[in-house]
């Protein structure tokens, strides 16, 4: 596997493998790789020639408050990971190849509010127009052909989508679906915020889920009672939850219509992290 770290280098590798006339596909990643991550990489290698992975701790999708000093950096482990998994290239990049000092503020993408004030948008305030103004640079400096991104956190993969429609970005973004652990609960980076315990009780987010997403397949029509049972369920089992919602699956509006696609989507707090997590109906 290739290990780039520059603008240059990634631009003049991703160049090479277009010009022998390869498919690209890209894997952007926080890193603190599990195997949520590889499966990432599995259906970018079912899907394209040659697959590059980034990792990079993005410090403008996070708030003050939260976990960016923090957050898991194992770039040794990741790299290992990701060429035992067969990837082709990783992208390391520093903060100065991603944000160079001519890049102001003026460059930063504002997704529409319908997106960001909604769900997680309402709880970090500024965090989908980082996670937008970064992955348009990463587009911008490896320019794939696809991208894979997790259904996990779909509210980020209908603001990517979003941004490829905007821009008219020319690739295809693919979503994969949530990875999870054995008793459920979905792979992230900041389960290992959980103690033991914790890591018990978070294991009720996706029996919860279920149990609500069953309800509403056997014709429960009122959402807000799901919400609210959902919610109830969570808080008996420790967690604090965020939000707890029912929403259409192809733009996270409030259902309307009896066909609507659904979605529902959860965040809870458990100790110092904070969960997410979906499923689709
Ligand atoms: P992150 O490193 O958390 O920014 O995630 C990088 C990519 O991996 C994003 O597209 C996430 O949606 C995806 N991802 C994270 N966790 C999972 C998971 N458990 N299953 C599938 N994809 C995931």
């Amino acid at each position: 596997m290739q290990i780039v770290h520059t603008v240059e280098d990634v631009r003049a590798l991703v160049n090479d493998w277009h010009e022998t006339g390869l498919r690209v596909a890209f894997v952007p990643t926080m890193g603190n790789l599990h195997a949520g991550h590889l499966q990432l990489v599995a259906l970018a290698q079912r899907l394209a020639d040659r697959v590059i992975a980034s990792v990079y701790v993005n410090p403008l999708q996070f708030g003050e408050n939260e976990d960016f000093d923090n957050y898991p950096r194992t770039l040794g482990e990741d790299s290992a990971a990701l060429a035992d998994a067969g990837t082709d290239a990783l992208f390391a990049p520093s903060d100065a190849d991603i944000y160079p000092e001519q890049q102001t503020e003026r460059q930063a993408i504002q997704p529409p509010d319908a997106l960001t004030d909604i769900l997680c948008g309402e709880y970090r305030p500024g965090h989908f127009a980082g996670v937008a103004t970064v992955i348009k640079r990463l587009f911008d400096i490896v320019q794939p052909d696809i991208a894979v991104f997790g259904e996990k956190d779909y509210q980020q993969l209908l603001v990517i989508r979003w941004l490829v429609k905007t821009c008219e970005l020319p690739l295809e973004i693919i979503g994969a679906p949530t990875v999870r652990e054995a008793d459920g609960l979905a792979m992230s980076s900041r389960n290992r915020y959980l103690t033991e315990d914790q890591r018990a009780v978070a294991t009720s987010i996706y029996t919860s889920l279920c149990q609500a997403r069953d309800r509403i397949r056997q014709g429960e029509q009122d959402f807000r009672q799901v919400e609210t049972g959902l919610g109830q369920q969570l808080e008996a089992a420790g967690l604090r939850p965020e939000y707890v919602s029912v929403r259409r699956k192809q733009d996270l509006a409030l259902p309307e219509a009896e066909n609507d696609e659904l979605i529902i989507l959860v965040a809870a707090h458990l100790g110092v992290a904070r969960l997410i997590d979906n499923i689709m109906i």
